[in-house]
């Protein structure tokens, strides 16, 4: 899945997770865990990220050979890849395997809802899932409503970070999106709306 902060790509993940049966994994929580655990590529993932920029190529492809090491079968990746050594990357990976990539979907949504949508985003620090203050907690100081655990805000959803992190995405990965169209495996999705009715457009383009 490609899409801007706050597309709802992790949401999207989980859900077309629970119904096809098949693992998702996003880049950036595997990051903000090896970050919490305090290991070397945490430390310097956070380092090279916290202003709004992207992760080295080389960085996140070893990750991600990592956690496809433990992972057979089919996968939904969220977030990755960002930038064209990252398809290039995958896509060598994917051969290796023997596995095609099935369909990337690019999830589409206006500034204006991706400010708001960061304005009110939570995460938990125990088990990563994202909230909506006001939507589905009143304060940070809740406890997570999945699994009780501390809420806190991202480092990444200041503003200032927000904006740059808009800059890295039209520059580094919307360039993406003439890769995968080139290929007749990109489908675009409105996400200006309600999570389920996202979820269901990308399960239709799946079934059919
Ligand atoms: P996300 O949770 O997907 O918004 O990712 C949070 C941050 O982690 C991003 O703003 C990047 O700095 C970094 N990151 C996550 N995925 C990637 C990736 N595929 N390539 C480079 N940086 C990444």
């Amino acid at each position: 899945m490609l899409g801007p902060p706050a597309s709802g790509k992790g949401t999207q993940g989980s859900l077309l997770s629970e119904w096809a049966g098949i693992p998702t994994t996003s880049t950036g929580a595997i990051l903000r865990k090896e970050k919490q655990e305090g290991t070397e590529v945490g430390k310097e993932a956070d380092r090279l990220t916290r202003d709004g920029n992207l992760a080295p190529d080389d960085l996140i492809l070893k990750v991600v050979r990592s956690w496809l090491e433990r992972h057979d079968g089919a996968f939904i990746f969220d977030g990755f890849p960002r930038t064209l050594p990252q398809a290039e990357g995958l896509e060598k990976i994917l051969e290796k395997r023997s596995t095609p990539l099935h369909r990337v979907f690019l999830l589409d949504l206006s500034m204006e809802t991706i400010r708001e949508r960061v304005r009110r985003r939570v995460v938990c620090s125990d088990c990563g899932k994202a909230f909506n203050l006001g939507v589905h907690v009143e304060k940070l100081e809740e406890p997570c409503p999945a699994c009780g655990g501390t809420l806190e805000r991202r480092r990444d959803d200041s503003e200032a970070a927000l904006e740059r992190r808009m800059e890295v995405y039209r520059e580094k990965t919307l360039p993406l999106v003439e890769f995968y169209e080139q290929r007749g495996v990109l489908t675009r999705v409105p996400a200006d709306r309600e999570a389920r009715e996202v979820f269901e457009d990308m399960k239709k383009e799946l079934q059919s």
